[in-house]
């Protein structure tokens, strides 16, 4: 029996800004360079054939190819990207709270990262920081209520709930602003570790330029541990 070239799987990444345009970035972890490349290098590298990059599957046939480990033993001999999601969904800093709402809800996802031009995490927004959000009344005037993270630039801003206009409401007002984020280098442990010392339960996974290219969450990690043990959990769900 023949088997072809190993395939490697494309990680797609969206972005929706604030006019909800969607662009996607579709990427794949190279072998011969060792970090992801944009799939359109597949089609001039001669290691695949042409039109590869419109697949969600590239058969590369580069002869240092190494086959993904498929039942790893150990979390610190794997790597995040084999647990992480591949389609991200993420958004600009402009896109309005409503935007954002209905972007966790209708995709069953627990955050969405909030990218700059360059594709490059700089906030997360969680279901938890919506949930802060109390919608009231005054009159027609239509006001928010958020428990606001203290920024840099919040110099005279107390932590605790503040009154915003609604229309003037988006994604950069209410998230966290962050740095945590794993290089598609780093491992299940380290992923896991991570999560723990910041008690969080989602970590943006970025290329060698920053640029982000998967997610990975608790319950992926989870998932993982209860394979690896031999239970069969479902793919997907909703996550926490
Ligand atoms: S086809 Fe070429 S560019 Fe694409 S993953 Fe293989 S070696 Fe890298």
């Amino acid at each position: 029996m023949s088997h072809g070239p190993p395939k490697l799987p494309v990680q797609v990444t969206e972005v929706v800004n604030g006019r909800s345009d969607a662009t996607a970035r579709r990427t794949v972890r190279c072998p011969a360079n060792d970090h992801s490349v944009p799939v359109e290098r597949c089609d001039l590298c001669g290691w695949a054939e042409q039109g590869s990059s419109q697949r969600d599957e590239i058969d590369c046939g580069h002869p240092e190819m190494r086959m993904p480990v498929s039942q790893p033993s150990v979390a610190d001999r794997v790597g995040v990207e084999e647990i992480m999601s591949r389609r991200v969904l993420s958004a600009t800093p402009d896109v309005s709270i409503e935007a954002l709402t209905s972007l966790l809800l209708d995709n069953h996802i627990g955050c969405v990262p909030i990218v700059d031009a360059k594709q490059r995490p700089i906030g997360m927004v969680t279901k938890h920081d919506l949930v802060q959000f109390h919608f009231t009344k005054d009159g027609n005037e239509e006001v928010i209520l958020a428990h606001r993270r203290q920024r840099s630039s919040d110099d005279d801003l107390e932590p605790g709930l503040h009154r915003f206009q609604l229309a003037a409401t988006v994604a950069e007002d209410v998230m966290l602003p962050l740095a945590i984020t794993l290089s598609e280098r780093a491992t299940v442990a380290h992923a896991a570790a991570l999560m723990a010392i910041e008690g969080i339960h989602h970590i943006p996974v970025v290329d060698l330029q920053g640029k982000l290219i998967g997610i990975v969450s608790s319950m992926d990690v989870a998932r993982w541990l209860a394979r690896n043990d031999g239970y069969l959990p479902p793919e997907g769900g909703r996550e926490p």
